[in-house]
């Protein structure tokens, strides 16, 4: 029986992890992929605090990875299945095994949005990608789209930029949704050519299936145009991983999970933190905080209820 089990190891996950385990608590952290979650797909952090030079993603995770594994974290990869969250003993039903805590802290964070269009979904990894550091490599010298005008878009066009030849950033409205900073530095990269006001209707292959272009039609104007590309990175935002307790826990209209400022949750010992709770801003360091608040609120529960 564990004091607490903690469900994704992003940030979030990783840092309830290391105050659990500082604060006595005997801490499972449950991964089914590889800890860091959105985080590790990021190419350069430029916003954490204490890393005045920027970090690439991947390297700032596996430090937090390394930091909560010299506290003793007991890390498994596995899938969960299911969830029993009701009652004083909570279990947690994975792929390859079975585990109960007395608390139970969520962290299964967001994924990317897909944009819904017919032939999306048969190009994933053959064309169109929803990780520019992960995929970007397999356009040098190319010419490539990227949609969205949040963070992720402005980031992953200007990633793009240092190796394609092009960057089409394609927009919906005619001002980004990301910060100042990074808008600035897309607009003065001259690779990078924002097309405003637009929005994606078809993506276009070859005889071969290969991405060859996209049809765009202008929504002030209703014009269409078609500019060719070889890839399309897809940066529209994210939505809740909530499949395993949307219908047990208390969430918004988007499927976020409603959390006090404690980061308890609609059920008594279950605790949320980072991207999977509503919030107003979803950052590195915003879900670290929010893992640092959940463990905390965990170990006075445990506290309380022995
Ligand atoms: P986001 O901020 O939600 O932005 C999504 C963008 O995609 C918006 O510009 C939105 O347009 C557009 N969009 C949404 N649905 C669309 C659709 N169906 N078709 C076309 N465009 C669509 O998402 P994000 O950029 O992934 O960022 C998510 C969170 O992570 C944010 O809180 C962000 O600040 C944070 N983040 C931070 C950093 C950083 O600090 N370095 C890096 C990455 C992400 P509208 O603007 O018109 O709504």
């Amino acid at each position: 029986m564990y004091d607490t089990i903690i469900i994704g190891g992003g940030p979030a996950g990783l840092n309830a992890a290391l105050y659990a385990l500082r604060g006595g608590m005997k801490t499972l952290l449950i991964e089914k992929l590889f800890c860091g979650g959105q985080a590790a797909t990021t190419y350069e952090v430029e916003n954490y605090i204490g890393f005045p030079e920027p970090i690439s993603g991947p390297e700032l995770v596996m430090n937090m990875e390394e930091h909560v594994k010299r506290f003793g974290a007991q890390i498994v990869d596995d899938e969960v299945i299911s969830l029993e969250l009701e009652g004083d003993i909570k279990t947690v039903v994975c792929s390859k095994e079975k585990y109960s805590a007395k608390t139970v802290i969520l962290c299964t964070g967001a994924t990317p949005r897909t944009l819904g269009l017919e032939n999306e979904d048969s190009l994933r990894g053959n064309g169109v990608s929803y990780c520019a550091t992960c995929d970007g490599a397999f356009y040098r010298q190319k010419i490539v789209a990227v949609v969205g005008g949040g963070d992720t878009a402005l980031e992953d066009a200007l990633f793009l930029a240092n190796f394609t030849n092009q960057v089409y950033l394609i927009h919906r409205r005619d001002s980004f949704r990301g910060a100042k900073i990074l808008a600035d530095k897309v607009l003065s990269n001259e690779k990078i050519v924002p097309v405003y006001d637009s929005i994606i209707e078809s993506i276009n292959t070859d005889d071969g299936g290969v991405v060859k272009s996209l049809s765009l039609k202008n929504i002030k104007t209703d014009e269409t145009t078609t500019i060719n590309v070889n890839g399309l990175f897809v940066a529209i935002g994210t939505k809740a991983e909530n499949g395993l307790f949307k219908d047990k826990i208390k969430c918004d209209e988007s499927g976020y999970i409603i959390t006090d400022e404690t980061m308890k949750t609609s059920i008594d010992g279950v605790f949320a933190a980072g991207d999977i709770r509503k919030k107003p801003l979803r950052q590195i360091i915003t879900a670290a905080a929010d893992g640092a608040v959940a463990a905390t609120s965990a170990i006075d529960y445990v506290l309380k209820h022995s």
